[in-house]
């Protein structure tokens, strides 16, 4: 069995937004914990591993940075694991490391390390995502609605009184030195149109942003959904961009230089890696797992959907 990614789930339901097409509410309950299940997440690092993951996502069933602590935590964690498992060398003693100030680890047991967030922590958070950086975090991933900041802010409803400036923090974490990547969920309001995603495509290329990921909000179906209310949201304002985005790049000469087996494609266009993915699908191939899910309480589960346990 091959694995994709593998999927951390930073502490509860807390977020400091309310979108009202939150997959989050709609898909299987969190599995709290007041503390993470170290020996679990051990295991399930190891599972990650040996199924040849090759990147680590750090997510959440509400905002990852409303946990700070349990980031940085997951962070020495993984570091450690990586030691144990000969993955990761460690020149010199910790204690030097930290008495200069220098990063705990080299790498991570993963290639990849990336932080999904709604953004609106990034300018006061600065301090802890550059001890992030060193602590071996890779990218950090914005999850958007909108390009131009009110009308983000206004359709995922952020707890703030005024709205966060995409642009800036995708700057700040540019001067972190992490690799930025946004992730819009396609919908009515919000990215509708090719010419929607074109204006997307010129402020990326304007602001330096290097991978964009643009998906169709998604929701389970009746059946599994948990929230009738998100779910008739989710129905009123969805859109099928995907079939259009596919052929934009067909005509723009952009063809796919990844495939991947859930169906998302990277393209490499006009100098930023640019992703058609969709969300809550599962991999055609039987052997292959889009992703392993490690929660708090120690469970492992290969699907957001169902809460189906496999540790
Ligand atoms: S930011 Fe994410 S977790 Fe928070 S309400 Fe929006 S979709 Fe849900």
């Amino acid at each position: 069995m091959r694995v994709l990614s593998f999927s951390v789930v930073i502490g509860g339901t807390k977020c400091n937004a309310a979108c009202p097409f939150c997959v989050s509410r709609m898909t299987a309950p969190p599995r709290r914990a007041l503390n993470p299940n170290w020996f679990a997440f051990k295991k399930a690092v190891q599972a990650a591993l040996d199924a040849g993951a090759w990147g680590v996502m750090f997510t959440g069933k509400g905002e990852p940075t409303e946990y700070p602590d349990l980031i940085t935590q997951y962070l020495r964690m993984l570091g450690t694991i990586g030691i144990h498992l000969g993955k990761v060398r460690r020149t010199i003693p910790n204690t030097i490391y930290s008495l200069f100030g220098k990063p705990q680890f080299d790498f991570l047991p993963f290639a990849f390390a990336d932080l999904q967030t709604n953004g609106i922590n990034i300018p006061q958070q600065r301090g802890l995502l550059k001890k992030w950086h060193r602590l071996g975090l890779s990218t950090v991933c914005i999850s958007l609605a909108h390009w131009n900041d009110a009308e983000n802010w206004s359709m995922m409803r952020h707890h703030t009184v005024k709205p966060m400036n995409i642009w800036q923090n995708v700057g700040i974490l540019k001067d972190l030195g992490y690799l930025t990547r946004l992730n819009f969920t396609a919908m009515r309001r919000g990215v509708e149109t090719i010419e929607d995603v074109e204006i997307v495509i010129a402020l990326c290329r304007k602001y330096g942003v290097d991978q964009l990921t643009i998906r169709d909000v998604a929701t389970p179906d009746d059946k599994d959904s948990r929230n009738p209310q998100v779910t008739q949201y989710v129905k009123d304002h969805r859109i099928n961009l995907e079939p259009e985005l596919r052929e934009y790049m067909k005509e723009a000469g952009s063809p796919a230089v990844m495939l991947l087996s859930h169906g998302a494609t990277v393209h490499y266009h006009h100098g930023i890696s640019f992703s058609v993915n969709n969300c809550l699908t599962t991999s055609q191939n039987p052997d292959e797992l889009r992703q392993l899910i490690s929660w708090p309480d120690g469970a492992l589960t290969p699907d957001w959907k169902y809460d189906l346990r496999l540790l």
